[in-house]
């Protein structure tokens, strides 16, 4: 491993996510690949994409895509970068 310097990726937790506590009837919503296709697999979590919190949007996704999230128990958590100097909470 090399030396960390400045700052390091640390797992958080994203309370922008919503974990589904148990399966519903929801199915991915990515799209992508080649060719191009919906995912639909069961979704296991869900995101608010809404720019307007008041117009809730909320998109379900499956364990795999999950932005670069992944899932831990009951929350998703997200690699940030957290200085070392200066501890913000
Ligand atoms: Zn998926």
């Amino acid at each position: 491993m090399g030396a960390v310097t400045e700052q390091e990726l640390v797992w958080v937790v994203d309370n922008d996510w919503v974990v589904l506590s148990q399966p519903d009837r929801r199915l991915c919503r990515y799209f992508g690949g080649s060719p191009r296709a919906w995912c639909r697999e069961s979704a296991v979590a869900i995101l608010d994409r809404s720019t307007n919190k008041a117009l809730s949007a909320w998109w379900a996704y499956c364990e795999k895509h999950l932005y670069g999230c992944r899932l831990v128990g009951n929350h998703v958590e997200r690699l940030t970068y957290k200085k070392l100097e200066g501890e913000a909470s």
